[in-house]
């Protein structure tokens, strides 16, 4: 019987639990991430892999560990390390000594019989509708916590009592968690959205804006980015990720497949500054910088892994994009050896300066 497994990534996870339970299997989540996933990660992992490779090996191994015999594993194409993830930790897994099948699941691109295939050796025994029933689930649910998350962003900011947004946010997921039908997700995506219309706020509260951009997987994963955008929220900051899921997978997986082109303002405004891809999200970091500067958001943050080359050209760039767009930038490297306290810290740093620049800026409009 298989017990399948996959690597945490935010709230996706949940929609994917569903997916895979959806399709009549037998799932073994990965235990929540802890110091000691991250301590599995960095010592079976090479020095020098990807911060989120280093995480998802310890999902991997403590999945393993509490009886699933299954990894399902995304795969990707193009100039960047993440088309080797799936490769690179089955071997260390097997090294290991572990007893599993490890399905990578690429994004189509025109190769619809290969991915069946691959949906086939998942779930041989699963009906048609089962199937279609259990995909359309998973896209509402994937929409509705991406809904319900971009609102949390906003709510969290003016929060009248620091953590009520927090708590209304963690009782909306359970409620989308629990949605079985696509109906259902649509009622509960309305339940969750009023828990957070409840949440007491403060009208006086003088709201920056800033943009969050950078690699995928360190904007989607809280314990990955030291929950930055908690950490802002509470400061009163409204924060706006550049990336959601679902417009990845409409992109990167239902667009790409018909060889549709998307995502196409963002690369059209990246394009005086890099006008190719360089693999991962680097091209898209710097696009949506300047988009945010053009939608007047006070200040953007840059979060990468070390040792990540896409962003490591997005980086080096964005200097020139902040001076030109004119909007302020912070660029913050993130890795297993990231101390909670410096992070806040620049963080701190760099929301008075953007305060500091809001109250400059106002007074020069009154002098006229
Ligand atoms: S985008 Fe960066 S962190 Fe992500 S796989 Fe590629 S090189 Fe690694």
């Amino acid at each position: 019987m298989r017990k399948v497994t996959y690597p945490h990534l935010g709230t996706f996870s949940l929609a994917l639990e569903g997916l895979l339970a959806g399709l009549g299997l037998e799932v073994v989540p990965p235990p929540p991430i802890t110091k000691k996933t991250i301590n599995l990660g960095v010592l079976h992992a090479p020095e020098f892999a990807c911060f989120p490779l280093k995480i998802s090996l310890g999902n991997f191994i403590e999945a393993l560990e509490a009886g699933a015999n299954t990894i399902v594993m995304a795969g990707g194409t193009g100039p960047c390390r993440f088309g080797y993830y799936g490769v690179v930790q089955r071997e260390i897994l097997l090294d290991l000594g572990y007893d599993f099948e490890m399905i990578v699941v690429e994004p189509p691109q025109g190769q619809w019989q290969q991915a069946l295939d691959k949906v086939r050796a998942l779930c041989g025994n699963c009906s048609i509708a089962q199937g279609l029933q259990a995909l359309h689930t998973f896209w509402r649910k994937t929409k509705a916590l991406d809904c319900l998350h971009a609102e949390s962003l906003a709510v969290r900011a003016r929060e009248a009592e620091q953590g009520a947004t927090s708590k209304a946010y963690k009782a909306g997921l359970s409620l989308l968690q629990a949605a079985r039908t696509p109906g259902e997700v649509q009622k509960n995506l309305r339940e969750a959205l009023a828990l957070l219309a409840e949440v007491p706020q403060d009208p006086d509260r003088d709201v920056l804006r800033v943009g969050l951009v950078g690699e995928v997987y360190m904007l989607l994963e809280p314990y990955a980015n030291l929950q930055v955008e908690k950490l802002l929220g509470e400061m009163g900051v409204e924060v706006k990720r550049a990336v959601y899921l679902s417009d990845w997978i409409k992109e990167h997986v239902f667009l790409s497949s018909f060889y549709l082109p998307g995502g196409q303002p963002v690369k059209k405004a990246a394009a005086p500054y890099l006008a190719h891809f360089v693999g991962g999200h680097g091209r898209e970091s710097l696009g949506e910088t300047v988009l945010f500067a053009r939608e007047g958001f006070d200040g953007v943050i840059h979060i990468l892994p070390f040792t990540c080359t896409p962003e490591i050209v997005a980086q080096s760039i964005l200097p020139e994009v902040s001076r030109r767009e004119g909007i302020p930038y912070l660029s913050i490297p993130l890795d297993e050896q990231s101390g909670e306290a410096g992070f806040i810290t620049r963080l701190e740093a760099f929301i008075d300066l953007l305060r500091q620049r809001r109250s400059r800026e106002a007074a020069r409009a009154v002098q006229g």
